[in-house]
Order: structure tokens, then sequence, then C-alpha cells
């Protein structure tokens, strides 16, 4: 068993620390974005209901709609975003695939609890200094950061609508910039985007220059997990468990919820949930996925304020599927009975 010192040195930084792209509530930004191509990945969003601490049952909250009239939706927790295990080829062709993955078969099984995976979006885009509240960049030498701008699948669309018109027949997207904002709503990244018939970057060769250099020197490198957590089976299946205890535990009329709250592990851990506990998530889960909210906003029913943001929680251990010989995972036998089983 591998052993380490305490030193900060050992400490895992998580891949997925880039600065993002996440305007501040009115902000505006000023992008131009720096590599043609966007990175993506078909990921799937899990999540699983929040259970009241008084009588286990499902727990609702009121959200506005557009049209100021109020509703009550579940509240839900976020678990995790995997990539989807899917082929490529049969996911461009079909959107799911179930024969290679356990969440679109999961999709498909529990229509109501899991959503089909959906590509998600990561490029670098530079950001500009701009005199404050405005987009207006400042006079003088360009200021410029690198940041990562993820995008759900309709934020993707307006975006390449956007450099379409902007660009013409063969748009080079790097030579466009955009104007973010204002954001209207800070936890959901709710703004506009418009493109500017400048482009700063673009102006000059030094400029330019300032461009490649900023964009060279600092960067995040492959995107991919910025799209979605790498996961395996045994780490899908784990949070499919998980997610269905939860429906069945509230459809059953509120019986306490007998799986571990990982949420909560060190108050709560037994032995048993630390022998299962370290064999989940050695790839840190993405930061907080403020872009994946809001394209559910989008996609999602077209409500405004449907679902609640992705908040990670804290590193969650949890018993991995197959491995954990059922010490953790003794509730999720029997929850998981009635899971129809792939042959
Ligand atoms: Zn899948």
């Amino acid at each position: 068993m591998p052993r380490m010192t305490f030193s900060t040195d050992n400490v895992r930084q998580s891949d997925t620390k880039f600065p993002a792209v996440k305007l501040a509530q009115n902000e505006y930004w000023r992008v131009v974005i720096a590599e043609p191509q966007p990175t993506y990945e078909w990921v799937h969003t899990l999540r699983k209901p929040k259970l009241s601490p008084i009588d286990g049952k499902l727990q609702v909250r009121e959200v506005t709609n557009k049209d100021g009239s109020k509703r009550e939706v579940t509240d839900m927790d976020f678990v995790g975003s995997p990539r989807c295990l899917g082929s490529i080829d049969i996911l461009e062709d079909r959107g799911i695939d179930n024969d290679h993955c356990p969440a679109c078969q999961a999709a498909l099984d529990y229509p109501d609890f899991f959503t089909r995976p959906e590509r998600r979006f990561a490029v670098h885009v530079l950001k500009y200094s701009t005199k404050s509240g405005t987009s207006q960049v400042a006079p003088g030498p360009l200021n410029l950061e690198t940041k990562v701008w993820r995008m759900s699948e309709a934020r993707y669309a307006k975006v390449a609508q956007v450099i379409e018109e902007f660009g013409g027949e063969n748009p080079d997207p790097t030579k466009i910039d955009l104007v973010l904002g204002p954001c209207t709503n800070a936890m959901y990244q709710n703004y506009e985007i418009a493109g500017s018939p400048q482009c700063y970057v673009a102006r000059d060769e030094a400029s330019w220059a300032r461009a490649v250099e900023t964009f060279e020197g600092n960067n995040a490198g492959d995107l991919t997990p910025y799209c979605g957590r790498k996961s395996d089976a045994g780490q899908i299946n784990a949070d499919i468990k998980e997610i269905v205890g939860r429906w069945k535990s509230a459809q059953a009329g509120g019986a306490p919820v007998e799986q571990p709250d990982f949420s909560n592990t060190l108050a709560q851990s037994g032995a048993g949930l630390l022998e299962g506990a370290t064999a989940k998530r050695s790839e840190p889960e993405p930061a907080p996925t403020v872009d994946l909210a809001s394209g559910l906003d989008d996609t999602v029913g077209g409500a405004a304020n449907d679902d609640p943001p992705f908040e990670e929680k804290a590193e969650a251990p949890a018993p991995s599927a197959g491995s954990s010989s059922g010490k953790t995972a003794v509730s999720f036998a029997d929850l998981m009975g009635s899971l129809p089983q792939r042959s």
C-alpha cells in the first residue's frame, strides 16, 4: 500500500481549475475565441432528488417562471457529469449508446430519473480588459487573459450563429470579438452573446502578437476534462445506484435513506464506508459547471430558473460497484432489486 508524507506538494490539483468564463451579475465581458475548434464530449448530467430531513419525502422548492408566475419543482443535488462511455459513431448517429454505456441504459430504463447524454463543449478564449461596466476596450496596448469557456449545446449553437453572422462564408472565429452580457443571472450564467464589428486582436500586428503570446504562455492544454468527468462503468454504475436508490426511497413514502450520506462522509463514516471509499473518483470532478446549468435553462423546458445550479459536492467517496463487496452497499442491493438486468 503506498504511503506519502503530509506535504502540500502531495495535494492533488484538479485538472479543471483553469479560470473559466464566469460573469458577475450585470457584468459585460469582451472576448475573442483563441482556437478555431472547440473540444467536445458526450456527457451525462447525473442528479438525485433532495429528500426532506424531516419526513424523507421529496423536497420541493418554488421557482419563478419567466412570466413571473411561481411553481414548485423537485429540488435536486448534482451527482456528477461523467463522459458517456458510448462509441462516438453511435452517439453521433443515434444520440445514445446503451450497449456501451450504463448511463445511457439508465436513461432508457428510467427516463424520469436520467437524461440522455448531451454534447458539452469547451474552448479557450482571450478576455480583454475593458472599461468598468462596459465592453469597451481600454486604450493602449491590449491586456488579455486566457479563460476556458464551457458551453452547452444551446450556447454552442448561439456562438456558431454569431460567428457566421459576422464572419461570412468561411468565418475565422479567432478574428471576431464577442460581447457577453449583461449577465442577468450570475448563478445560471444567463447572458446575451453578440458579435462586434471590430476585432481588437486583429487590428494590428502588435495586438495579434500579444494575443498569441498570451494564449501560448497560459492555457489549460487539453480541454476534455472541462467537458465532463472521466469515468469507468463501475463509477457510473455506483452513481446510478445512488440515484435510483434515492428515488425509490422517496417513492416508498419516505422511508429512511439507508445509504450513507456521502455528502458528509467524515461525520458519518463507519469502517465499511472508509474501506469502500477510495476506489472512486481518482480524477477530480470538474469545477462548478456554471455553463452547464445555463445550458439546461435553454434546453429543459425553456424556462429560466428550472434547474438548480450545478454545485459540485465536496469530493464524495462512494463505494465502487463490484468491489466493495456489499459492505457499504447493503442497502443498495435491496433498493436495486427491481432494476432491470442487462443481458
Ligand atoms: Zn452514455
